[in-house]
């Protein structure tokens, strides 16, 4: 969708901003352009709605080199969210929204329309908000505003520069969410600058990592933590990039212990046989379909008396995810409960515990898929608890 082709770009004091890029962002993906300040990561965005004029080399966007495409043609395909929002101060957000529409003719009721369904999609109520100012609104708001207004046209090709650079952590993060789920109903093909590796791990499908005017590596998230292409890129990302993977890794039913298992309406007398049988002290309880409904510990069985139905024991699982979920979340589930284990479920129904050893595994294993470029189930893996 976009291909730099041996881009560079001088400027005319001599420096070298982008030096000889090349790269290619497929349709509907997110990448992000992630390293320190002045490393060329806004000149290589400004080049792709021809902002900023390539030294050499050409730039391709749905196939086209875009030196041969009018600009004001060639920016209403790209949606443009720039590092200081840049909203217009004496415009309603209603208006601002409504900017390209109303640029490129549609008929004001229209553009109007369509800017409200925008502003509604980012979460601010058109009748609440549409007629604010961009002054009378939070910094996260005013966000939400570029991001709606950069949308309006719905162009195919989003670039977004510092996009949540202007708030507080915690608000960041909730943009962040807000618009990878946008982002997974819209399916744009989106370039996104920052000089962030948490945001760009948390955000990109893959990650491009500049250095000095050239990207030093160009992966996956999972990749680029696990195996940095060069020292300078295992600087970047910090010596705790194994625990960033953790937030990029994801729960997969392979990674997963079958534990012992008892119904809500087995006789508490089986369930304790069988469990002693096993060997096990304890067991998740599930309902007759298969939900997960809680668990039960051996003892208490055993103490019941031989009377009643595991259901009635049953405790309330307080620690669980859904497949699917980032190991860090698994891991966070098991601090905050104090528990040796998480369930693991998809909806309600119960697939199988992660216990810190196949976390462990689940992360060694990706990692050496990523290297490989296999699935992480092709991986071979010997553990210490296979011994
Ligand atoms: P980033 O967005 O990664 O911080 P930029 O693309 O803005 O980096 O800048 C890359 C380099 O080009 C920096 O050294 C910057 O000072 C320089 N630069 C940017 N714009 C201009 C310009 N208009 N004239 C000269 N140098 C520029
Ligand atoms: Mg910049």
């Amino acid at each position: 969708m976009i291909r730099f082709e041996q881009v560079s770009k001088v400027y005319a004091d001599g420096t070298t901003a982008v030096d000889d890029l090349s790269f290619e962002v497929s349709e509907g993906e997110l990448v992000t352009l992630v390293g320190p300040s002045g490393c060329g990561k806004t000149t290589t965005m400004m080049m792709v709605n021809r902002l900023i004029e390539p030294t050499s080399g050409r730039i391709l966007v749905d196939g086209s080199d875009i030196a041969a495409v009018d600009p004001v043609e060639l920016r209403r395909r790209i949606g443009y969210v720039i590092q200081q929002v840049g909203l217009f101060p004496h415009r309603t957000v209603l208006d601002n929204t409504a900017t390209v529409p109303s640029l490129v003719g549609w008929k004001r009721a229209k553009a109007r329309a369509r800017a409200a369904e925008l502003l509604d999609l980012v979460g601010l109520d058109p009748k609440t908000y549409g007629s604010r100012y961009p002054a009378q609104l939070s910094g996260g708001q005013r966000q939400r505003v570029g991001v709606a207004r950069a949308l309006a046209a719905d162009p195919p090709v989003l670039l977004m520069d510092e996009p949540f650079g202007a708030v507080d952590p915690v608000v960041r993060e909730r943009l962040q969410n807000e618009f990878l789920n946008l982002q997974s109903a819209v399916c744009k093909t989106v370039l996104l600058v920052t000089h962030d590796i948490e945001e760009a791990v948390r955000m990109g499908d893959r990650i491009a990592v500049y250095g000095q005017g050239r990207i030093e590596q160009f992966d996956t998230p999972g990749a680029v933590l696990g195996t940095p292409a060069t020292p300078y890129v295992a600087r970047f990302v910090g010596a705790d990039r194994g625990l960033k993977r953790l937030s990029v890794t994801r729960i997969e039913r392979d990674d997963l212990e079958e534990p012992p298992v008892a119904r809500v309406d087995e006789p508490t007398a089986s369930a304790a046989a069988r469990l002693r049988r096993e060997g096990a002290r304890w067991a998740v309880v599930l309902g007759t379909g298969g939900e997960l409904h809680g668990w039960v510990s051996a003892d208490t069985l055993s103490n019941a008396g031989g009377t009643g139905t595991v259901g009635d024991l049953a405790r309330r699982m307080e620690a669980w995810v859904p497949v699917g979920a980032p190991l860090k979340q698994a891991f966070s589930e098991m601090l905050q409960h104090d528990a040796g284990w998480v369930a693991v479920i998809d909806h309600d129904r119960f697939l199988g515990v992660l216990t810190p050893a196949k976390l462990h595994e689940a992360l060694r294993r990706s990692v050496d898929a990523d290297a490989q470029g296999v699935a992480r189930d092709a991986v071979d893996f010997d553990s210490v608890s296979d011994a």
